[in-house]
């Protein structure tokens, strides 16, 4: 089982802290710089192990070589995108898992947003690590990928148990929900959601992590099949890569 701790970044970024109950091993998952993460692990009397990559954008990997310098960690990431993540030492891909002292980490590759992301998942601890490709009610821009690869990904991830918990790597809840409520405002549990997360956050509290229940009956990314959702952007009866690629679309237009 895993011990986790989430530390807000930059404008809108989100580090993990995930620490094996058994063994005592420290991971980073996406660390977008070195010094809170490093700071926070030492508050806590952490030693920090290994760096979990889930992509090579710099607000996940900026913090991978101090971090490293410091440490002497271990560089875990995609084998995908292998060429583009600092100091990497263990390459990954689709199926395969890690052993990080008691817990296992399975991977999946979950191409879209980039060509080389993956995600983490520990079953046992039921957390999810998906960086940009799933988000609160969202999910990541798509740059290097095409929509039936990231519709693909994205049905991935939402096979995973309804008790999964999403850390996704960055708090975009509330404007998401904005958008979301713009191609399904009929969707009863995204009203309740979307009015829920509008009184998170004017606590200043984190919407993250969300449950994988909640994305599955409220995200519209992951609903590109809903024939409700199909008819609401005018596409009733298509495919649902193509009702995804014009979600995705509108969502970039917003
Ligand atoms: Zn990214
Ligand atoms: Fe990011």
């Amino acid at each position: 089982m895993l011990d986790i701790r989430q530390i807000p970044v930059l404008s809108d970024n989100y580090v993990y802290l995930i620490r094996d109950q058994e063994s005592g091993l420290v991971g980073v998952v996406d660390p977008a710089v070195p010094e809170p993460v490093l700071a926070e692990a030492d508050r806590l009397g952490w030693t920090v192990t290994h760096i979990f990559n889930t992509h090579h954008h710099g607000d996940h990997v900026g913090g991978n070589r101090r971090i490293k310098a410091e440490t002497g960690c271990t560089i875990v990431g995609p084998r995908a995108d292998q060429d583009r993540i600092p100091g990497i030492d263990v390459a990954l891909g689709d199926g395969e898992t890690y052993d990080f002292g008691g817990s296992q980490a399975l991977v999946f590759d979950v191409p879209g947003h980039t060509r080389g992301h993956i995600a983490f998942w520990f079953a046992e601890s039921d957390a999810l690590f998906c960086g940009d490709t799933i988000f609160a009610l969202g999910c990541g821009r798509m740059f290097e990928g095409d929509p039936q690869q990231f519709w693909t990904s994205l049905s991935k991830l939402r096979a995973l148990p309804d008790t999964a918990q999403v850390y996704c790597a960055h708090e975009y809840t509330q404007a998401n929900a904005r958008f979301a409520l713009s191609v399904d405002g009929a969707n009863a549990d995204l009203v309740r959601r979307a009015a829920e997360i509008d009184a998170v956050r004017a606590e200043g509290k984190p919407t993250v992590p969300s449950r994988l229940g909640d994305e599955k009956a409220t995200n519209p990314f992951l609903r590109a099949d809903d024939p409700v959702l199909a008819g609401n952007v005018g596409l009733a009866g298509a495919d649902p890569i193509a009702v995804f690629a014009e979600i995705r679309a509108r969502k970039d237009n917003f």
